[in-house]
């Protein structure tokens, strides 16, 4: 029995056993080693409210691994409908999943995530009360963050204002030092890395671009699906749209919507920013989120949630790539059907990986006190995304897996690679 319904935790496990499965790991220690994360925390974070009324929200931060580096991984406020106790499963999902990306791109850093259990949007919670809970979060959090120990990074509904705030209590917390490295994301003028911003979904489109060429599909022209119209799908659709793709389709907690047409990203961000939602574009056709998910184009970009394509779903699909700009949008049970009908799906840890490769980038010139341009630190990205990607087309194609067991195997083997390294101590 799960201990929540959809339990995303089972999810990140699953896939970790099929890596295992692949490497021939066969030890049951081993295996479970790799699935736990190395400890979760649950936070009380008290908060006086605007109206006098003090209030309780919940916290976590789950450290998975870092037997490659630091802990690495965003904090995200967010209120998922199955409570906190599916959002502690969640987080230590999503810690796990950051393990994994960090060493698909094999950088020297581990995973972690975190998160309150709060929508700050839905529930109309005003800057200074986002503000007090963001600091209050960060001071609890201080004992077990650092720029050795665990650099958080924006997620859902988190952005260079939580993260420099995050920045600033810490440092305040430890006699005033100036600790850049602690946090991610940061605004440019205060420590924050050029191309941060546009950085998962400029990974999305790289990846994408590179899925295209292998399968001869010319990115002039394509037609792009975008589900979610928050960062990682907006920068997506700005890039794909940049190589020449043409975007159909969008969505948000709002609504989704089809343009047969064709929408120019910038009309359509424009549109978003005066009404609040993608819903009624002009000349769009409201559709519901599977009739949007299986809408006949070139490019599926999940860039929303987890848990959005399942069994019934992907039955219906009618993409050629499918690039997870989201983290774990597809059910397990979709991914065989995924395969079988020859669409070659770019796994989450690859395909937003370019967030967290430019927070890595960031955290390296923080730590070095000297920053790069913004060509500079994308063609860094860039470099490596594609490595990646390579990487683990080619072992998919070797072992007739599909990418994300190759993505995941290559990514677990080193993490077994650094653990025999270190040794079990004490
Ligand atoms: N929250 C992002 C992710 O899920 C970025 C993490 C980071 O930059 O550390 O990949």
């Amino acid at each position: 029995m799960a201990l929540v319904e959809n339990d995303p935790f089972e999810n990140s496990r699953k896939q970790v056993h099929d890596a295992c499965d692949l490497l021939d790991i066969t030890d049951k220690g081993m295996r479970e080693y790799l699935v736990m994360p190395n400890r979760v925390l649950r936070f009380k974070i008290p908060v006086m409210m605007d109206d006098g009324n003090l209030r309780i929200f919940t916290g976590f931060r789950s450290q998975h691994n870092n037997d490659k580096g630091p802990y690495k991984g965003g904090i995200r406020y967010f209120n998922p409908k199955g409570g906190v106790e599916y959002m502690e499963r969640e987080v230590m999902a999503l810690s796990s999943w950051m393990t994994w990306k960090c060493a698909i791109l094999d950088l020297p850093l581990g995973g972690g995530k975190g998160a309150v259990y709060v929508n700050p949007k839905e529930e109309k919670i005003s800057a200074g009360e986002k503000e007090r809970i963001t600091r209050r979060f960060a001071y609890m959090l201080s004992e077990v963050i650092g720029p050795e120990k665990d650099i958080p990074a924006p997620d859902v509904y988190t952005t260079g204002k939580e993260m420099i705030q995050i920045m600033d209590t810490f440092g305040k917390l430890n006699g005033n030092r100036y600790t850049p490295g602690v946090i991610t994301g940061k605004p440019v003028p205060v420590g924050g890395s050029l191309a941060r911003n546009v950085a998962t979904g400029l990974g999305s489109a790289y990846c994408t671009r590179e899925a295209a060429k292998t399968l001869k599909i010319p990115l002039k022209g394509a037609k792009v699906v975008l589900q979610g119209f928050g960062n990682a799908s907006t920068y997506a659709g700005i890039y794909l749209e940049k190589m020449g793709c043409k975007v159909i389709g969008a969505s948000d907690s709002k609504g989704s919507v089809l343009v047969p047409a064709g929408f120019k990203m910038d009309k359509m961000m424009e549109h978003k920013s005066k009404k609040g939602t993608v819903v009624g574009y002009p000349g769009s056709k409201k559709v519901t989120a599977a009739e949007l998910l299986t809408a006949k184009c070139d490019i599926l970009v999940p860039g929303a949630l987890e848990n959005q394509i399942d069994a019934k779903i992907a039955a219906k699909l009618q993409c050629k790539i499918i690039t997870e700009a989201a983290n774990g949008p597809t059910f397990p049970e979709a991914d065989p059907i995924i395969f079988k009908k020859k669409i070659l799906l770019i796994p989450d840890i690859l395909a937003n990986s370019g967030g967290v490769c430019i927070s890595y980038l960031e955290w390296v010139q923080n730590n070095q006190g000297y920053y790069w341009s913004f060509d500079d630190v994308a063609g860094k990205m860039e470099t490596t995304i594609v490595r990646g990607f390579k990487a683990s087309y080619e072992f998919a194609k070797k072992h007739k897996v599909d990418m994300r067991k190759a993505s995941m195997a290559i990514a677990v083997d080193r993490v077994v690679k650094a653990f025999e390294h270190r040794g079990l101590w004490p």
